[in-house]
């Protein structure tokens, strides 16, 4: 019990976090309550868990992780690193991870968080089904023949307590990881279809300035890397994204095959993911229009040098859950971690979204942003929804209020 913060620190929640050890308890609790937010694993960058009422975590609840036809139930608190482990142990698999084992499923899903791939979809592409305590704390279960539930998994925790989510699982597979070095970053712009394509999951990392780009590429295939590509050449050792920080806290690279768990994510769940003194922005434009959102990046580079530790460029393929950051449209997912000093990185960050607004970005809803979230089009029918969930507002707060505010 205590006042808490989220990963990063720079969020300080006013309220103290509740931490139910039943579901009888926690519907007892938002039964009750006049106002209710959810804190995931606090990955998140900006007040979206924040609540002026009770704060409540959900990872004291017993913990489910059950494999049946529909795929595996798990409980909404567990990490994706505790529950990929144990699907890896039943020869089953995802089809896709963050960059971070680290976060919650229900937190992940949430804020439509994604991992890269030209044909995966966001994480929240794999939920069949969803259960949650709604705000007269009943149990609420909607699967994917319910007319709704589209809007109801990238949910920003504004309809119920997620207690219980069902995600589709398919035969485990393994994932060689290789790094490429020195990638032009003109070719990074001109043959963007080829980098991207180049194996099932790909990163390419860079600051916009150095004409170098480093590319992870995680193929399902066991890979035999050519020493040069499109004029990088073969990394001679592991690699951070982050230059400065230690490579040993990424996960195997050199091409060694491992389970999918223990590749797909950037970072292994035993050591801090990225730097950890950070903040992070992130934006989602057409794949169609990739091309043109590097130009635009890349014209900024110099803007971005004060406050920009990385910047990652990934892709994500279309779904159709209202508020993904893919919804409706492939996608490009253009990715910062900057310095933590909100006072520098905002300006910089309006200045970014007024470069992207033109290509119709959207922001990632767990990270700093200033506008935007006109550009997903589902926005009113997903306000509707939560009002029809939650008629009294019990699951609102200040960052609802702002961004996806009630007519
Ligand atoms: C180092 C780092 C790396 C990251 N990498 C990626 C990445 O690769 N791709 C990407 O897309 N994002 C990435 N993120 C962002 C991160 O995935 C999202 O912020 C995600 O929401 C974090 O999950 P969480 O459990 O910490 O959620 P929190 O930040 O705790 O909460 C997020 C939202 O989910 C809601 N929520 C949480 N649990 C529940 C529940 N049980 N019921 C209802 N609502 C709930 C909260 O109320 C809140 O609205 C990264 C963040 C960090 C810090």
């Amino acid at each position: 019990m205590g006042a808490v913060t989220n990963w990063a620190g720079n969020v300080h929640f006013a309220s103290e976090l509740r931490r139910p050890r039943t579901v009888e308890e926690l519907q007892e609790l938002v039964a009750a309550a006049a106002k209710v937010r959810v804190l995931g694993t606090g990955h998140s960058f900006n007040r979206i868990a924040d609540s002026t009422g009770e704060l409540v975590s959900v990872l004291d609840l017993p913990k489910v992780v059950d494999v049946g036809a529909d795929g595996v139930t798990v409980s909404a608190g567990l990490r994706y690193g505790e529950i990929t482990a144990a699907l890896q142990a039943q020869g089953l698999a995802l089809h896709n991870l963050g960059s971070l084992p680290h976060i919650s499923v229900s937190g992940a899903c949430a804020t439509g968080t994604h991992g890269s791939g030209d044909g995966n979809g966001p994480l929240a592409d794999a939920v069949g089904s969803i259960t949650f305590v709604a705000a007269d704390g009943e149990l609420v279960t909607l699967t994917r023949a319910d007319p709704d539930f589209a809007g109801s998994v990238v949910s920003l925790g504004a309809l119920g307590v997620v207690v219980s989510l069902t995600l589709d699982v398919q035969p485990a597979y393994q994932i060689s990881q290789v790094v490429y070095d020195g990638l032009p970053v003109d070719r990074l712009e001109s043959d963007f279809d080829a980098v991207m394509s180049s194996a099932y999951s790909v990163s390419a990392f860079t600051d916009w300035v150095d004409p170098d780009v480093m590319v992870w590429r995680k193929r399902r295939e066991l890979e035999a890397p050519a020493p040069e590509w499109l004029g990088a050449r073969l990394a001679d050792g592991p690699r951070h994204p982050i230059k400065v920080m230690p490579a040993g806290y990424a996960t195997q690279q050199g091409g060694v095959p491992g389970p999918w768990n223990e590749r797909l994510p950037h970072f292994r769940l035993e050591f801090t993911p990225s730097n950890g003194d950070e903040l992070q922005s992130e934006y989602f434009v057409p794949r169609d229009r990739a091309g043109e959102a590097i130009g635009v990046l890349r014209a900024l580079g110099n803007r971005f040098a004060p406050v920009l530790q990385v910047s990652e460029v990934r892709t994500i393929a279309a779904d159709d859950l209202w508020l993904s950051p893919s919804q409706g449209r492939d996608t490009v997912a253009l990715h910062f971690t900057w310095i933590q000093d909100e006072s520098l990185v905002r300006p910089v960050v309006d200045a970014l979204e007024a470069a992207l607004a033109p290509l119709g970005a959207r922001p990632h809803w767990g990270k700093v942003f200033t506008g935007l979230t006109e550009q997903y089009p589902k926005v009113q029918d997903f306000i509707a929804l939560a009002n029809t969930h939650d008629p009294n507002g019990k699951f609102r707060n200040g960052y609802l209020d702002t961004y996806l505010p009630r007519g």
